[in-house]
């Protein structure tokens, strides 16, 4: 059995906070209910007092600390370099592992052990999401008081399953002599509710000169398990992906979901107690890139073809603010012709989705989807484009909830539409 390291926030990560308070403004949960206690320098407070044996972590208490999104828009604001995301997530493995937790967390780690982290149940899941999208039940169903709101967030599965393994697409195009070969990870929910967007990086990729292969024996990332704070999954989740990843002779490993590819590029802080695993982590996650992050970097093939739209780009969580990529994305989407990149008003803020958390948390999900489509509707944006398969499908489920127009789409359908557009004008 590998070792880990304890369950519990360090006493350095948490005296790095000065309780200037600079992060309260940029805090969801703190700017709906104006709390202190729903606010990261709150939410300190009480970690610590938790940790020093100061409080109990009785279910009051820990409600404030279940409420946070993990979005980490406090720690990519905060002067002093709080770790928020990492003492959070050792805050709630904490609590779990110490026999402390309530019903719904255990029950809530239960699940994303036995459901999500299980392909074969996960299939089984997405088959009836996928009977109750075509069963035509989804639209009178959400109308229906109190049970609709909560069948509003469940992800939409249509179309074909994701399933490809072993060597996906050969490099092609003009920068082919590049010929790079990157590990695709395909993830868990990804393959059944947004398989196009995996068809759409394959081309992608192939047309910028990358071979793509993904890697047989990979899973889940592990992201979901971590933020709920049960580290042992996400640990066992990472071993197996470290292991089908590293061997598999490749330069980069792709992901166009920005929760994953946050935690992936965290597996080396994941298992660094861990003697075997610890150093093959760290290599992993140097590896790991999302796809707009390689495509702005290598630069990419100018797009020949057209997008006439109006877009509006949805920072995902854990791209802008966990991972510190912004501009990437919109680098993409000015490049494509015709495409009208309008900024909405806070486009960083949460959209209330964060992995389950819409599930457990309706109210404050929905309160921050609102805002997020009164912004969204003032752009004037007919297109939505995101970088998360989370965002992706709040956003969807925003446009039912408001009965707008508009599509959500993924960065890099986009330019994937811009390259057959002028693959089919013959451009
Ligand atoms: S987390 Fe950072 S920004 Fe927030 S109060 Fe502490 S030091 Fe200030
Ligand atoms: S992670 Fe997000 S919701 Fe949680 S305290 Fe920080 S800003 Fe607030």
């Amino acid at each position: 059995m590998a070792a880990t390291r304890p369950f519990a926030p360090s006493d350095a990560d948490l005296s790095r906070c000065v309780h200037c308070g600079l992060c309260l403004q940029h805090c969801p949960t703190y700017t709906e209910t104006g709390l202190e206690t729903e606010s990261p320098r709150g939410r300190l407070y009480l970690i610590r007092a938790i940790a020093e044996e100061r409080i109990e972590p009785t279910p009051g208490a820990l409600a404030h600390l279940d409420l946070c999104l993990q979005c980490r828009n406090c720690e990519a604001v905060c002067p002093s370099g709080v770790p928020y995301g990492r003492i959070m997530e050792s805050a709630r493995a904490g609590v779990l592992a110490g026999g402390r937790a309530p019903l719904a967390w255990r029950l809530r780690a239960l699940f994303l052990r036995q459901v999500i982290a299980r392909p074969g149940r996960m299939a089984a899941l997405a088959a009836i999401l996928r009977l109750y999208r075509a069963s035509g039940l989804r639209a009178p169903a959400e109308r229906l008081p109190f049970l609709g709101e909560r069948l509003l967030l469940a992800p939409t599965v249509s179309g074909r399953p994701f399933r490809g393994r072993g060597v996906l697409a050969q490099p092609r195009g003009p920068a082919c002599r590049q010929a790079r070969r990157v590990g695709l990870l395909t993830g868990c929910i990804m393959p059944y509710a947004f398989g196009r967007v995996h068809e759409a990086t394959v081309r992608v990729l192939a047309r910028n000169g990358f071979e793509v292969v993904a890697p047989p024996g990979q899973g889940c990332c592990g992201a979901l398990h971590a933020h709920a704070g049960d580290r042992a999954a996400a640990q066992a989740l990472a071993r197996r992906n470290v292991d089908a990843l590293l061997d598999a002779g490749i330069d980069a490993v792709v992901l166009n979901s920005a929760g994953c590819g946050s935690t992936m590029k965290e597996y080396g802080e994941l298992l660094a107690d861990d003697g075997e695993y610890a150093a093959k982590a760290e290599r992993l996650a140097g590896l790991v890139r999302d796809v707009s992050e390689l495509l702005a970097a290598l630069p990419f093939e100018p797009p020949g073809g057209r997008v006439e739209a109006t877009v509006t780009y949805q920072d995902a969580c854990h791209l802008a603010h966990a991972q510190r990529i912004k501009d990437a994305p919109r680098s993409i989407l000015a490049a494509v012709p015709g495409l009208r990149l309008v900024e909405m008003e806070q486009a960083d803020r949460c959209c209330g989705s964060a992995g389950i958390y819409s599930l457990a948390h309706r109210e404050m999900s929905l309160a921050l989807l609102d805002a997020k489509m009164r912004a969204i509707a003032a752009t004037g944006a007919e297109v939505i484009a995101a970088a998360n398969p989370g965002c992706m499908a709040q956003l969807e489920a925003g446009l039912r909830r408001h009965r707008m127009r508009g599509r959500v789409v993924h960065v890099v359908e986009l330019l994937d539409q811009a390259y057959r557009q002028a693959e089919r004008g013959g451009s």
